[in-house]
């Protein structure tokens, strides 16, 4: 069990029901390649159906099989590193179906950056944070800004904006938290109803698309009716109007 847990620890696995066994490191291949194999396997007793939400009486849910997973993580060591875990399935009796023991382990975080090698995301940010107090102060203070806007608490905004700014803060993210000021009311709206102009922005985008990919249009009513075409209304009857012709060109945006 000492053992479990130690490997448990280095793996950073916080989840409780992942049991490692004795001799659990093994050596072997994975596509052509040398690699170190961890022996695991995840299992809990289950009192719900997932699938039918029945309560488990007597042996109503019962264990059936394991799945094997193989989850990549960080390497330790000379060769790369495999989980093999063996996750627990169960089958239920109310609604005849089987499933599998969920865990939210996951290494995809850990990405190879070339600078700082195996790391997460967080602790490489954290690094970089370290080397300057003054991208520091810029940071955090963005990240309140970005995390007040991301879940719509006006409160935390007006908060983060009415703070004396740090004198560390950029020329860029004053101008800018100058702007959110400015726009405070509306921006306290924007929060509490749905309204927004979206559809609006995206018709104009598609047709600044549709622009583009012609290479612009010479005659203003066939980039008309293009644009009614395509967004499936009817074209405009055709009026034959000699003196537009070759007069209009669409060139802009
Ligand atoms: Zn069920």
């Amino acid at each position: 069990m000492s053992i479990s847990n130690d490997i448990r620890n280095m793996l950073d696995i916080q989840d409780k029901n992942i049991y490692i066994s004795e001799n659990a490191v093994t050596y072997g291949q994975h596509k052509g390649k040398d690699c170190k194999f961890i022996k695991a396997k995840l299992t809990y007793e289950v009192n719900e159906c997932p699938n039918c939400q029945a309560e488990k009486v007597g042996a109503s849910i019962y264990k059936n099989g394991t799945q094997l997973s193989r989850i990549t993580i960080p390497t330790m060591g000379v060769y790369p590193t495999y989980l093999l875990l063996k996750k627990q399935r169960f089958m239920c009796k109310h609604c005849d179906t089987s499933f599998t023991a969920q865990t939210n382990i996951s290494y995809t975080e850990y990405k190879y950056y070339g600078l700082f090698g195996q790391r997460l995301e967080s602790s490489v940010v954290q690094e970089i944070l370290d080397y300057s107090g003054e991208l520091r102060v810029n940071y955090d203070l963005y990240q309140d800004l970005l995390e007040a806007i991301d879940e719509k608490d006006y409160h935390a905004l007006e908060n983060a904006l009415s703070k004396q700014c740090p004198t560390d803060a950029s020329t860029y993210l004053r101008t800018s938290m100058k702007t959110l000021r400015k726009h405070l009311p509306y921006t306290k709206n924007s929060f509490q109803y749905t309204y927004n102009n979206s559809r609006i922005e995206g018709i104009n985008n598609k047709i600044k698309v549709l622009n583009r990919v012609a290479y612009g249009y010479r005659n203003f009513n066939h980039y008309k009716n293009r644009i009614r075409i395509h967004f499936k209304l009817k074209p405009l009857v055709k009026t034959p109007n000699t003196s537009d012709k070759n007069k209009s060109h669409s060139r802009a945006a």
